[in-house]
């Protein structure tokens, strides 16, 4: 890995700057150390040094930054503004995003090892996208108005209407495998609803969103309205989730935390929505294009290396072409370049941090003492950095733990199957996830057939890992609560207050 190094970008002035400053949390539109004067080491995943250091903010912090959104709320700073400048804010914050692409992308890949070409196409520009779309929102939130019958009042005549009201100050969580887009799929569509916010980055990767943070001040939204308070996930994330002043807790993360904050919200039975894990089948036909289907493939799985929740991490393949799909998305792993995400050659960085690196290679341990098979990779890279190869696994049986648990890396596993048959479907839709499933074949009615019998939020046909800002996002089963993007989302954040008049 050491000859990539020599290759990587030079960090940009501004990215040097700020990594060396002891970086604050945003509280009440001020930039503050945590209440208890800890700090969080911040680590470069590729090289396994600290780069940086973030306050570690706990439950006094939570209520500080609480009270700030509360205050901001009643005091109706944010909502109070026509919609159309709070439209216009939330366009600007996607501006200043675009405007300072590389900065962003450059901390994204030093802090969570992300390819660099990839932080640059698609988690900047994705994000800049969730801010435009929202900011559309924010001039078309409506209700309805509705004609009234009312059995035991005959004759009385009634105007009654609906009003969409911000649901008021949400706590949002969110992991570290896209941090500046989870920042913005939840920050944009809130700010388009007129709630104030706490936000809590995941430890691992606070960069970016507070380097956001700063953004958003400079696109002129109020103080307090956007709260930013970095902190390790039971130290910070859990009071902010259990918090009696907090309307709301939109969560991103692993379906056991999603467990741990419907509990923690159950005490003033604040609204919930979570977008948590998967295990996403991925079907080849055997008419599939395979120039298209085996590179297709390859990236559900190892794009971002694995660590999606949508990953395509069971692949299904018909099992006339089962040898010539396994062995295809085998070659492509073994071609791919791992190194460093700063080297822009890089396709595959090392995983996000210790913890990872050692539940992925758990896997593969146990994957080989199960019985499965590497017909790529299997093991670490390197002896420096957080590396592990792209791996293809087979001779798997659905009851293996490796083909059951959501591994969040580059590992998947194939299995063949005879026909396109209700065992398929039941194989496919055999896990407690379902977040996304890909179908790939040329045969249009197949495609549908399959589509509507696969339990899953999102299913992709010929294609896989396409996101946009106005398509939802979400889980069925145990992947979540309710679904990210989209005019969807907004119901994430929005209360129907109903009206009625007597005209008499
Ligand atoms: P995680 O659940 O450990 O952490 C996510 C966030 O929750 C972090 O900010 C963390 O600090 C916080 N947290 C941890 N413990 C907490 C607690 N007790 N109370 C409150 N907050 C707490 O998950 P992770 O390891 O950061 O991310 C990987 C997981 O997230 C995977 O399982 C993946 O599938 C899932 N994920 C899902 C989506 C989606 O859209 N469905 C997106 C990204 C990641």
């Amino acid at each position: 890995m050491n000859a990539a190094v020599a290759q990587e970008v030079q960090l940009n002035q501004n990215v040097q700057q700020f990594i060396a400053e002891q970086r604050k949390m945003l509280i009440n539109g001020d930039w503050v150390d945590s209440a208890s004067g800890q700090t969080i080491d911040v680590y470069n995943p590729a090289t396994e040094e600290i780069i940086a250091h973030v306050p570690a903010g706990n439950h006094e912090d939570i209520d500080r930054a609480v009270a700030a959104a509360r205050r901001a709320f009643e005091a109706r700073v944010w909502m109070g503004m026509t919609p159309s400048e709070r439209g216009r804010i939330i366009w600007k914050i996607g501006d200043l995003i675009l405007d300072n692409l590389e900065e962003l992308a450059q901390l994204e890949s030093l802090d969570n090892g992300k390819p660099i070409s990839v932080a640059r196409v698609a988690d900047v520009p994705l994000s800049a996208d969730m801010f435009h779309y929202m900011a559309g929102w924010a001039t078309k939130i409506e209700g309805d108005t509705i004609s009234l019958s009312v059995p035991y009042a005959p004759g009385a005549q009634f105007h009654a209407y609906t009003i969409k009201e911000p649901v008021g100050v949400v706590g949002q969580i969110i992991p570290w495998n896209f941090p500046l887009l989870m920042a913005a799929w939840k920050l944009a569509p809130a700010l388009a609803c007129g709630c104030t916010i706490v936000l809590k980055p995941a430890e691992e990767t606070p960069l970016s969103a507070l380097k956001l943070g700063e953004l958003i001040q400079e696109a002129g939204v109020p103080d307090g309205v956007v709260n930013i308070v970095t902190g390790l996930g039971e130290e910070a994330g859990g009071p902010l989730a259990a918090h009696p002043d907090v309307d709301k807790v939109a969560f991103t993360g692993s379906t056991e935390v999603g467990r741990m904050i419907v509990k923690a919200a159950a005490g003033n039975l604040k609204k919930v929505s979570l977008e948590l894990g998967g295990k996403s089948p991925n079907i080849v036909l055997a008419d599939a294009d395979m120039e298209t289907a085996i590179p297709g493939a390859a990236n559900s799985i190892f794009f971002n290396h694995g660590q999606c929740c949508a990953a395509g991490s069971r692949l299904f393949v018909q099992e006339n072409v089962f040898d010539k799909v396994a062995q295809g998305v085998s070659d492509v792993a073994s071609k791919m370049k791992l190194g460093p995400g700063l080297d822009p050659s890089t396709e595959m960085g090392p995983l996000v941090s210790r913890d990872q690196f050692e539940r992925v290679t758990g896997y593969l341990e146990l994957g080989a003492s199960e019985g499965a098979r590497a017909v790529s990779g299997g093991k670490r890279r390197g002896d420096k950095g957080y590396f592990v190869e792209p791996t293809v696994l087979v001779d798997t049986k659905p009851e293996m733990k490796v083909c059951r648990e959501e591994i969040f890396g580059p590992v998947v596993t194939a299995t063949p199957f005879k026909d396109m048959d209700d065992a398929l479907v039941a194989a496919a839709n055999e896990t407690v996830y379902g977040l996304a499933a890909g179908i790939w074949t040329k045969d249009v009615g197949k495609a549908h057939s399959l589509a509507a019998k696969l339990r899953s939020g999102t299913v992709w046909i010929n294609c896989y890992n396409i996101f946009d800002a106005a398509l939802p996002f979400g889980g069925y089963k145990q992947s979540g609560w309710g679904r990210e993007m989209g005019h969807e989302v907004l119901k994430n954040y929005l209360e129907t207050k109903s009206v009625c008049i007597n005209l008499g």
